[in-house]
Parts: structure tokens; sequence; C-alpha cells
């Protein structure tokens, strides 16, 4: 029982980055996944020049147990607390604002946990001749570069690199900008991502439908 070193391969830095700033697991996290502590990982989100969050900017950390000195974890409420705590919340539904889930007036794709919003509608319009020409030519355009980071299509490892997207800048709910070539973007799908995620502070690459 000499073999002390990790056998698990590291992840590729494509999808280290869809862990980090997609699903945004925190350095100890991802170290659990891959049997290697937190600065390992933290080397290699810096060597993958993937952005990192300020130490302590994950809310999921401050309840791990151990971890933030703010965290109530591993202690215990008083009987007394408790049933205050319990009239307290009584009729209060959590997550709901006005009644309503916070993000249920979020356009569908500007949601945090968008997932490329595969309905029937987007299937059927994806098949459309329309769109194919539209899709060519933005494809023209861009002369097969993502957007955000000039990664070019033609020069990737297909098997390893997943495809590229073509975003719409202004919502695809809004219906007559759905194939206009100006409203589209080629992006690689870690940019994608990263246009619809919390990072996206100052909105690169979404617009609101003009008014
Ligand atoms: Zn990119
Ligand atoms: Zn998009």
């Amino acid at each position: 029982m000499s073999k002390t070193q990790s056998t698990i391969a590291r992840p590729t830095d494509e999808h280290l980055a869809e862990l980090y700033t997609v699903q945004r697991l925190g350095c100890p996290d991802i170290g659990k996944l891959y049997q290697r502590d937190a600065k390992t990982v933290h080397y290699w989100l810096k060597r993958a020049g993937i952005a990192t969050r300020p130490r302590g900017s994950d809310p999921a950390q401050w309840f791990a147990r151990g971890g933030d000195p703010r965290s109530f974890s591993g202690t215990k409420h008083s009987a007394a607390s408790r049933t205050l705590i319990a009239i307290g919340s009584k009729g209060r539904k959590p997550y709901l604002r006005d009644g309503m889930h916070w993000l249920h007036t979020v356009p569908a794709d500007q949601n945090p946990n968008w997932k490329g919003g595969a309905t029937p509608e987007r299937q059927e319009f994806y098949r459309t001749p329309e769109w194919k020409a539209t899709a060519k030519a933005v494809w023209r355009r861009e002369d097969a570069c993502c957007q955000r980071c000039k990664l070019d299509w033609r020069t990737v490892d297909r098997a390893s690199t997943p495809t590229f997207h073509i975003h719409h800048v202004i919502s695809f709910a809004v219906r007559e900008q759905r194939a206009v070539v100006s409203n589209l973007v080629l992006l690689c799908r870690p940019c994608h991502y990263w246009v619809h995620s919390n990072e996206n502070e100052r909105r690169a690459f979404l617009a609101e439908r003009e008014a």
C-alpha cells in the first residue's frame, strides 16, 4: 500500500470552467471530486486563465461544517427557540416574492439556471430553412470564431471541445428578432454559458427589446 497519489485524472480546462463558472462549485468542492486539495484546484484555475472569485464568496462554503465562523452548523437551537421559530415561520412560503417565485418574471434565457431552452417551439424553429440560412450567415460573418474569446472553431479538437452556439442578443423570446443576423453572435459553449451567468455583470452580448 505505497500508492498514496490520486489516480483520478485532472479535469480538462473546459470542464474546469464549466464546474467553476457555470455550476459555480468552489475550489474545495472541485477538489473533492478529483481528490485534490483546494489549493491545487486554485492553481489549475489560474493556469487555465479562469477568473477566480474572491475567497469566501461562495455561500455554500459558509454553511460547511467548521467553515465560516458565522456558520450555525453543528449547534442546536434550544426547545424554546424552536417553538419561536415555528411560530414565526408559520404560513411563510420560502423563495416566494409576492407569492411568486423570484425567477418567475425573468425571461427564460436570462435565468441563471437556463439550460438551453430545448422547448418544442425552439426545436421546431431551429429546424426551419430560415434559421439554417441565418445560422450559415452568422458563421460566415464571424469567420467561425467565438466572439468573446476568439477561439477558432477550425483549430479546436472537435472530440473534446463542445460545439459553438449562436446566441441571441435580444432574447429568443422576441419573435421578430429570432432570425435577424445582426441580433446574433457566435460563441463557444463556455463563453455562451458565461454570457448567461451572473459573472456577466456588465451584461455583455445582452440587450433588452427596443422600446
Ligand atoms: Zn469563447
Ligand atoms: Zn444565449
